[in-house]
């Protein structure tokens, strides 16, 4: 029998032997334990060598897949990156704008042409500010156990999919997104049909997804 307290709760759970390795789901609080080997008072030379031992995330320089919850990630959207051509054309929009409305009183001209250059600076300015708040609108977060969305900025939610439960990971890019380096991630857990997790704008999906992937069992 294998005896250990849960990482979050430390209510005492007891298994089998050959359990080893593998994940567990404390009945208590329902997070997700790494079972040790048989009583971890042995020494390193005794632990089985399992491929269900094997600590991937560990190896690629993250933090453990054991032991209490950790942050890995938090991975806010693109600002700039996602919408380069749109941003770079609002920006030059806005740069039009200022130079004409200081122009407009240094030549005399007639201020009626105020009426074109400066709702292009406001309504430049407006979009920068709209996409600034877009991309604050929503984050993924990736834990040791979990991958978190947080949406909204005044009122939170979240919704998360546990790493064990995880069917599918999809990756969607545009052919400008990828071009940027850009992408939709979308996670789909074994609970549920459809895509449970998904966010646009995140930079570098396949890094994201290469980090959820240690922490899956495979
Ligand atoms: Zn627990």
């Amino acid at each position: 029998m294998i005896r250990f307290n849960c990482d979050r709760c430390d209510m005492e759970i007891e298994l089998d032997d050959e359990l080893a390795g593998t994940k567990h789901e404390c009945l208590g609080c329902g997070d997700i334990n790494r079972v040790p080997a048989e009583n971890s008072k042995s020494d390193e030379d005794a632990l089985p060598v399992d491929s269900k031992m094997r600590d991937r995330a560990a190896e690629a320089g993250f933090p453990a897949d054991f032991g209490p919850e950790v942050r890995v990630q938090l991975v806010r959207r693109c600002w700039f990156r996602s919408r380069a051509i749109r941003f770079s054309l609002v920006v030059l929009m806005i740069l039009v704008g200022l130079i004409g409305s200081i122009w407009v009183p240094i030549s005399n001209k007639n201020m009626l042409w105020w009426a074109l250059f400066v709702p292009m600076v406001l309504g430049g300015v407006g979009l920068l500010v709209w996409w600034w708040i877009d991309r604050l609108a929503a984050s993924i977060e990736i834990t040791t156990k979990r991958t978190i969305m947080h949406r909204g900025i005044f009122s939170k939610s979240s919704s998360e999919v546990v790493h064990d439960n995880i069917r599918n990971i999809q990756i969607e890019q545009t052919f400008l997104q990828r071009m940027m380096g850009v992408g939709k991630l979308g996670i789909s857990s074994s609970g549920q049909d459809g895509i449970e997790l998904q966010v646009n704008h995140l930079k570098d999906p396949d890094n994201l997804r290469k980090i959820i992937d240690l922490y899956r069992p495979l």
